[in-house]
C-alpha cells in the first residue's frame, strides 16, 4: 500500500482533519494507496506557504526559474519507471502505453516551459508608455483524474515558470501521481513554497481554493458542471480564472477523404485511454453515401483495441476509472440502443457484482445516430463513437457546431482548401486536419462550455502573467 501526505513548505504533513482517504485499482477494484483528506485549515497552510514563497520566487529571473524546471524534468525522467506504474495503479492505462501518453508530455513540459520563461519579452515600451508583465503571485490548480500528472504539470509548470508559485489540488479518485511528483519537486532541489499538494474532496479542498483571498488565480481542468460552481466562487474574490471543460468533438469525413484514416484516427483519439479524454472525436459525421464502408472498416479497426490486464503487454483498453464512471458509460449504452441507435461494436457492460474484478467496457461504435440522441448530446467519457450520416458538407458543419460544447474538431479531406474551409467554421479551439497532432506548444482550450483560457506553448505561460502599464512623463 502506497502511502503520502500532504505536501506543503517542502514538508510531508498529515491533514489537520486526521481522515485519510483510499485510492482504489480500477484494473483490480482494490485499494492500493492512501493519501490525506484535507481540509480548510490544510489549505489555509499551503495557501500561507505559497504567499510567503512568492515574493523570492517571483523575484528570481527567469534563468533561474528556468534552471529549477530543468532539473525537475531530468528527476522525472529517472523516475519515470515508477510514474508509470503509479498512473497504471490510479487510472487504469495499459503500462505499455502510459509512458507516451500520460508521462512525456510532463518532461517536456518542464523544458518548455524552461525556454519560454528564458526567451519571453517581459517589457515592452511604446511611445509614452511601457507595458510590463508580472506573475501573480499565488496559484491555484484543479485537477481531473483522466490526466492525472499532465493536467497538473500543464498549467502548474507554466505559472511556476511565470514566476508564481502554485497550490494542487488533484482529483481524490487519481491523487498519487501528483503526491510523486511533489516529491520529485523536492529531489529537484525547488524553495520551499512554490510547490504544494493538498489532496482531498472537491467541495472541500477544492472550494477553499477557489474562495481563498490569498489565491490569486485559479486554474481549473475538469467537467463544466464543476467548473461553473469553482469559478463563481473564485468571483467572489475576483480571481483571474481559467477553465478548462468538457467536450464533445466532431470529426468530419469530407466527401473525397480518406476513410480508413479517419477511423484509424478517430479509434485511436477514442479508444486510447478508455475514452477518457476531453477533447476525443466522439462524433463521427460521414457521408451517407460513404456510411456502409465506414461501417466496415470500423469494425475491422476496433478489433485492434483489445481490453483488459492493463499489466499485460498486448492490452490497449484499460478499464474506466471508477464504479461510477462504469455505470455511466453503461447507461449511455443502454440510451443508444433504446434511443435507435445501432451498435456495430462492443456490447452493453454487464451488471457489476462482488466477483466482478475491473470496470472494464468493450470500445463501442454506433451507427444511424442522429445530433438529437442523448449519444450524441452528452459528454459519455468512455470508449464509445456515434456515427452521425450527413448529405452536405454545409450540414455536416451545422452539425458539428450544433453542441453547447467546442473544445476541439478535426477534418478529413483530400482538397485542402476544402477541408481548411471547413476547420475555419468549426466553433471550437483545437482542431487537426487530417489527425495531423500538433506539439505542445500548440494552444489548446475550449469555446463555449468548453471553457475560458488557454493552456500550451506561450499561450498558457501568458495566462499566469498579468499585464501593468506604466505612463512615461
Ligand atoms: P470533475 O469536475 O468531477 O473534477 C475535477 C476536479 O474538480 C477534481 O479535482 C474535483 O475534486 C474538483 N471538484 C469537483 N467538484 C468540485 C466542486 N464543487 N468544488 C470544487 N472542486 C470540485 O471532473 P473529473 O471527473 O475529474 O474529470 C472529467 C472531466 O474533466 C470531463 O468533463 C473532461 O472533459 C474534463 N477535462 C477537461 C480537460 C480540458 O483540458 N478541457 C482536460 C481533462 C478533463
Amino acid at each position: 500500500m502506497i502511502e503520502y501526505k500532504l505536501f506543503i513548505d517542502n514538508e510531508w504533513r498529515e491533514s489537520q482533519s486526521g481522515k485519510t482517504i483510499s485510492v482504489e485499482d480500477p484494473a483490480t477494484r482494490e485499494d492500493f494507496a492512501s493519501v490525506q483528506r484535507g481540509n480548510e485549515a490544510d489549505v489555509a497552510a499551503a495557501v500561507a506557504a505559497a504567499k510567503e514563497a512568492s515574493e523570492d520566487w517571483g523575484a528570481l529571473s527567469p534563468r533561474e526559474r528556468a534552471g529549477y524546471l530543468r532539473s525537475l524534468a531530468d528527476v522525472l525522467e529517472a523516475h519515470s519507471d515508477e510514474m508509470c506504474g503509479i498512473i497504471t495503479s490510479e487510472i487504469g492505462m495499459p503500462r505499455a502505453h502510459v509512458f507516451d501518453w500520460h508521462v512525456a508530455a510532463a518532461i517536456s513540459g518542464a523544458r518548455m516551459y524552461a525556454d519560454i520563461a528564458e526567451a519571453y519579452e517581459y517589457t515592452a515600451e511604446q511611445d509614452n508608455y511601457m507595458v510590463i508583465k508580472e506573475p501573480f503571485g499565488v496559484v491555484a490548480g484543479i485537477t481531473p483524474w483522466n490526466y492525472p500528472l499532465t493536467q497538473a504539470t500543464t498549467k502548474l509548470f507554466a505559472a511556476m515558470a511565470a514566476g508564481n508559485t502554485v497550490v494542487l489540488k488533484p482529483s481524490r479518485q487519481a491523487p498519487v501521481s501528483c503526491l510523486k511528483l511533489a516529491e520529485c519537486v523536492l529531489e529537484a532541489g525547488f524553495p520551499k513554497g512554490v510547490f504544494n499538494v493538498v489532496t482531498g474532496v472537491g467541495g472541500e479542498v477544492g472550494n477553499a481554493l477557489a474562495a481563498h483571498p490569498n489565491v490569486d488565480a485559479l486554474s481549473f481542468t475538469g467537467s463544466t458542471d464543476a467548473g461553473i460552481k469553482v469559478g463563481q466562487l473564485a468571483l467572489t474574490t475576483v480571481k483571474k480564472i481559467t477553465l478548462e471543460l468538457g467536450g464533445k468533438s466532431p470529426l468530419i469525413l469530407l466527401p473525397g477523404g480518406d476513410a480508413r484514416a479517419a477511423v484509424a484516427a478517430i479509434c485511436s483519439d477514442v479508444f486510447m485511454n478508455t475514452g477518457q479524454t476531453c477533447c476525443s472525436f466522439t462524433r463521427f459525421l460521414v457521408p451517407r453515401d460513404r456510411c456502409g464502408e465506414v461501417e466496415a472498416l470500423i469494425k475491422e479497426e476496433a478489433a485492434n483495441y483489445i481490453t483488459g490486464d492493463p499489466g499485460d503487454e498486448a492490452t490497449v483498453v484499460g478499464p474506466l476509472v471508477s464504479e461510477a464512471a462504469y455505470r455511466k458509460v453503461k447507461g449511455y449504452i443502454e440510451a443508444g440502443l433504446s434511443e435507435g441507435a445501432r451498435l456495430v461494436c462492443g456490447k452493453v457492460p454487464e451488471e457489476l457484482t462482488d466477483e466482478t474484478k475491473g470496470y472494464f467496457v468493450e470500445p463501442a461504435v454506433f451507427m444511424d445516430v442522429t445530433n438529437d440522441m442523448t449519444i450524441a448530446r452528452d459528454e459519455i467519457f468512455g470508449p464509445v463513437i456515434s456515427v452521425i450520416a450527413y448529405d452536405t458538407v454545409d450540414e455536416a458543419v451545422r452539425i458539428a457546431n450544433d453542441t453547447k460544447y467546442g473544445l476541439a474538431g478535426c477534418v478529413f479531406g483530400n482538397d485542402r482548401t476544402q477541408a481548411m474551409d471547413v476547420l475555419c467554421r468549426i466553433k471550437a479551439g483545437y482542431l487537426l486536419l487530417n489527425g495531423e497532432i500538433p506539439d505542445d506548444s500548440a494552444p489548446f482550450g475550449g469555446y463555449k462550455m468548453s471553457g475560458i483560457g488557454r493552456e500550451g506553448g506561450v499561450h498558457g505561460f501568458e495566462e499566469f502573467l498579468q499585464i501593468k502599464s506604466i505612463s512615461l512623463d
